[in-house]
């Protein structure tokens, strides 16, 4: 199930006027692909990946997630549509100082009310895809960079989303490092069927996603509109 997004318009209030951040913006994200969309700093990179995660409503224009118009609907609907569709990988990895690797994963599913004992068997199924079996029962103390921000890719797909958005993910790590986490999200993409959007300023790690969209000012180039 793919990631539709339809003529998006998105505006900030400047002052007494309004700053363009997203400019007619059209993106089909296909399932099973990673999409790469790449600018610099200003460009309107996480404004686009906050439109997609319906976390921002846009001026005009349509976002459909994995079939659902999102046009219309309620708070309540968006963030159930987000937990069941959506997995969100910020910049920061953002994981509490006192859980284990394993328990960041099992929080979300017990926000999803889901049992504790698949909770865990998923989980464990999750570190193990993104190489971290052996440090299940670290804290983030205890994991370098590196692991942490696996341990937030394998927390944004517990709930096995339709679509993965991912920010910025290498911003904090050395060059190898961040080549290895493009080629992990690749691959999970492949394997996991996602429609996954992954944004950066850094197009040095992207030999292996299968699109890349450049944005300068809001806008995508002609040629790729
Ligand atoms: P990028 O992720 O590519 O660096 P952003 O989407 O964060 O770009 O920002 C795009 C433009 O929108 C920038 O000019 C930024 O200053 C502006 N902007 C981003 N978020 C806000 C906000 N909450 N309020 C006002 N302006 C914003
Ligand atoms: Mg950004």
């Amino acid at each position: 199930m793919s990631l539709n997004l339809n003529d998006v318009t998105l505006t900030y209030p400047d002052g007494d006027q309004r700053l363009v951040a997203l400019d007619r913006v059209t993106l089909d994200v296909p399932a099973g692909k990673v999409t790469a969309v790449v600018g610099p700093s200003g460009s309107g990179k996480s404004s686009l990946l906050a439109v997609a995660a319906t976390l921002i409503t846009p001026d005009s224009g349509t976002v459909t997630i994995a079939g659902t118009s999102t046009a219309g609907l309620s708070r309540g609907a968006l963030a159930d549509l987000r937990r069941k569709k959506i997995g969100i990988v910020f910049q920061q990895p953002n994981l509490l100082p006192s859980l284990t690797a394993v328990e960041q994963l099992q929080v979300t599913a017990a926000i999803d009310g889901r049992s504790t004992s698949d909770a865990r068997s998923r989980a464990l199924e999750l570190l193990d895809a993104v190489g971290l079996a052996d440090h299940s029962d670290r804290r983030p103390h205890q994991l370098s960079g590196g692991q942490r921000q696996r341990v937030n890719i394998a927390r944004a797909l517990m709930n096995d989303p339709s679509v993965l958005l991912v920010d910025e993910p290498t911003s904090a790590l050395d060059h190898e490092r961040g080549a290895d986490i493009v080629d992990l999200i690749t691959g999970l993409t492949h394997r996991q069927g996602t429609a996954t959007v992954l944004v950066t300023h850094d197009r040095a790690h992207l030999v292996a996603v299968d699109d890349v969209i450049p944005v300068i000012d809001g806008r995508i180039a002609a040629e790729h509109a």
